[in-house]
């Protein structure tokens, strides 16, 4: 034994070992709570320029059994390092797909968009295209209110197949928003090539607003190349009417922050649109 261990290091290290067996727990439970519908999409609400409802970006939570409500933070990347995020990724279609589904009954709530976060992995999965077409037909939505949000990371990886993905879907009428946008390895080179409707700053950006000079120069900056590109560009994050009123005067089309509504339940967002749309 003591020949066997001499060139190994051996270390024992309490809060790593918590970490990776919480991680290993958190796995466990996950895939526990994707099968049990213990996952929830929350809605928040995205507005035009005259602040008129346009849609909202659906958020994965967790409704954990016994911690509550547990945020996307948290998880997301434990589902992604273990593979769940396809099969969670699966659920936040399907659940979007039947929200849509819903809002198309109402007069007030059909024109809705719904924008769905999208993980590489997810995204670049042999039946994605396949699996989110069943979902459109089974669900028979306008394939035109969903919006697939999607990062300059998972783009650049392989910027044809991205391309051609995208094209494809397109051409059914799914539209796309670069997210976080900014933040990543943005080349505007390939932003032009993509089929994108949709570019939206990020938070970073909007937080510094009104005051800091180099956040409003990338804010202009990113909204006239939208403009120019004849994109819609959301701000991400705008919590104050500092932030808003700055965004209105630079021409900044789609808005989405604490200032307009946090992300709620499906219940709680219908009802904020009705009492929206009465006035
Ligand atoms: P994201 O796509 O950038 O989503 C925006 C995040 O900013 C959300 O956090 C939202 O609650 C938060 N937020 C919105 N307005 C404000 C504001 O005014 N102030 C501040 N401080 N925060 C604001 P959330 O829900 O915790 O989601 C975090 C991230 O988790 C998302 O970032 C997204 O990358 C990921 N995510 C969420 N749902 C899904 C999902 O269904 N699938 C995948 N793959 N990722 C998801
Ligand atoms: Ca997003
Ligand atoms: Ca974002
Ligand atoms: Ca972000």
């Amino acid at each position: 034994a003591k020949e066997a261990g001499r060139n190994r290091l051996y270390f024992y290290d309490p809060a790593m070992q918590e970490a990776i067996s919480s991680r290993a727990q958190m796995e466990s439970e996950l895939r526990v709570a994707i099968e049990q519908e213990q996952l929830v999409l929350y809605y928040q609400p995205q507005v035009n320029a005259v602040g008129e409802l346009t849609g909202a970006e659906a958020l994965v939570r967790w409704e954990h059994p016994q911690r509550g409500l547990v945020g996307p933070v948290e998880f997301i990347s434990v589902a992604e390092a273990s593979g769940l995020i396809l099969p969670l990724g699966h659920w936040v279609l399907e659940a979007a797909c039947r929200q849509l589904s819903d809002w198309a009954e109402r007069e007030q709530t059909r024109d809705l968009t719904l924008s769905v976060n999208i993980s590489t992995h997810q995204f670049k999965q042999a039946d994605f295209v396949d699996q989110l077409l069943a979902l459109v037909a089974q669900y028979a939505i306008n394939p035109q209110r969903l919006k697939l949000e999607l990062t300059e990371s998972l783009l650049i990886d392989d910027i044809d197949f991205a391309i051609e993905r995208m094209r494809f879907l397109k051409q059914q009428g799914i539209g796309f928003a670069l997210d976080d946008f900014g933040t990543g390895y943005s080349s505007l080179a390939y932003i032009k090539q993509l089929p994108l409707d949709q570019l939206k700053i990020d938070r970073c950006f909007i937080d510094g607003l009104p005051s800091d000079a180099n956040d409003a120069a990338i804010t202009r900056i990113i909204i006239s190349l939208a403009s120019e590109l004849k994109l819609w560009v959301v701000a991400e994050g705008v919590e104050t009417q500092a932030q808003r009123d700055f965004l209105l005067d630079v021409n900044c089309t789609g808005f989405q922050g604490y200032w307009f509504g946090r992300p709620v339940s499906a219940e709680d967002f219908l009802l904020n649109a009705l009492e929206q749309q009465e006035g």
